[in-house]
C-alpha cells in the first residue's frame, strides 16, 4: 500500500493475495512478523446504553499489521491465511497477551464499576488447544487483570464447525475461571439462541448486517427486537455491532439493547487513545 497523500492508506489489493507468489510471501513474512514487532492492536469502544448517561463498558481489540512491503494490512487480509496455515495459534497468543497487558494498564487504579473490559477475537483453531484456559489464567495472573474483565469472541460458524468435546471443555473451564464468552457476528450463521446458552455463552454480538437497516426496514427492526427479547430471557447480554447513526442508537435504546459498538461512537483507535476517547465519549 502507498500513502495516498490525504494521510490515509490505500487498501492492499486483495487480488495480490490471490496470486500464489504473494501468498507465499505473506505466509513467510507472518513467521517473522511477531519478532519484528509488526503487529499492533487498535481498540474500538463498546458503550453501555443503559441509564441516563452512556458509559464505555470496554473495548474490542482489533489487530493490524504494518507490513514492511505491503503497508498497513487489516485482519481480513491476513487472518484467513493465518488460520489456514495454523500460524493463527502463535499470532493469537501474541494478541491475547498484548490485549490482557493493555487492559491491565488502562484499568490500573480504577475500581469496581469504573473498570473497562477488553474483548478479544479468538479463532476456532485456538479453541481446540486444551492448554488454552491454563495459559489464559496464567496471563491474567501475570498481568494482574481480573478474569471478569476479559471477554473472548468466537464466531457463530466456529462453533458450528467445531462442536467437539475440546470446545465444550474449554468453554466450561473459561466460565469456571470467570472469563466471559461472546458469540461474534450472530445472525450470519444458523445457530439458535437456546443452543448458545447450553454452550455457556454470556454475550451475543448482533452482526452489523442486522443493525444496518433497522432504521429503514421494519422487518429488520422486528428481527433484532426478537433476538434481544429472547437473549434477555436466557440471561444473555446483547451488543449491537456496526452502529453508525443516532437513529440506530435511539432504536437500540428503545428496544432495550444494552450495548452498542460502531462508527457512531468511534472506529478502533491506538492504545494510547483509549483513555482520552472514553473520557470524551462519556463527557458528551
Ligand atoms: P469483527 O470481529 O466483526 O470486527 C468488527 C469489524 O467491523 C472491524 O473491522 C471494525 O473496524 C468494523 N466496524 C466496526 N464498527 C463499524 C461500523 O460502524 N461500520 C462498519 N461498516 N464497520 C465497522 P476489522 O478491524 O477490519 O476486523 C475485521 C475482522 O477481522 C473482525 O470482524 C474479526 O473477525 C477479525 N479480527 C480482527 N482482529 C482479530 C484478532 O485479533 N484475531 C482474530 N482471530 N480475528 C480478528
Ligand atoms: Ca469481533
Ligand atoms: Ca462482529
Ligand atoms: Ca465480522
Amino acid at each position: 500500500a502507498k500513502a495516498d497523500g490525504k494521510g490515509t492508506w490505500t487498501r492492499y489489493r486483495p487480488q495480490l493475495y490471490e496470486s500464489a507468489m504473494e501468498r507465499v510471501r505473506l505466509r513467510t513474512s507472518l513467521d517473522t512478523a511477531i519478532g519484528k514487532d509488526e503487529f499492533f492492536l487498535c481498540y474500538q469502544p463498546i458503550v453501555d446504553l443503559r441509564g441516563g448517561k452512556e458509559r464505555v463498558a470496554g473495548f474490542e481489540a482489533l489487530v493490524r499489521w504494518q507490513h514492511p512491503e505491503f503497508g498497513l494490512l487489516t485482519p481480513d487480509q491476513f487472518i484467513p491465511l493465518a488460520e489456514e496455515t495454523g500460524q493463527i495459534v502463535q499470532l493469537g497468543e501474541w494478541i491475547l497477551a498484548r490485549a490482557i497487558a493493555d487492559a491491565a494498564r488502562w484499568n490500573a487504579g480504577r475500581a469496581g464499576t469504573a473498570t473497562r473490559r477488553v474483548t478479544v477475537n479468538v479463532s476456532a483453531h485456538q479453541f481446540l488447544d486444551d492448554g488454552l484456559v491454563n495459559w489464559i489464567d496464567r496471563q491474567l495472573g501475570d498481568a494482574g487483570l481480573p478474569s471478569d474483565l476479559l471477554i473472548l469472541e468466537i464466531t457463530e460458524t466456529a462453533f458450528l464447525h467445531h462442536h467437539g468435546p475440546e470446545v465444550q471443555q474449554n468453554l466450561h473451564a473459561l466460565s469456571e475461571i470467570g472469563v466471559r464468552i461472546a458469540v461474534d457476528d450472530f445472525g450470519t450463521g444458523y445457530s439458535s439462541i437456546a443452543y448458545l446458552r447450553d454452550l455457556h455463552i454470556d454475550i451475543l454480538k448482533a452482526d452489523r448486517s442486522f443493525v444496518a437497516r433497522i432504521a429503514e426496514d421494519s422487518s429488520h427492526l422486528r428481527l433484532l427486537k426478537g433476538i434481544v427479547t429472547v437473549a434477555y430471557a436466557l440471561e444473555i447480554d446483547v451488543v449491537a455491532e456496526g452502529v453508525e447513526t443516532v437513529a440506530q442508537r435511539d432504536l437500540l435504546r428503545k428496544m432495550g439493547c444494552r450495548y452498542a459498538q460502531g462508527y457512531y461512537y468511534s472506529p478502533a483507535v491506538p492504545v494510547d487513545r483509549v483513555a482520552p476517547l472514553a473520557a470524551e465519549l462519556e463527557g458528551r
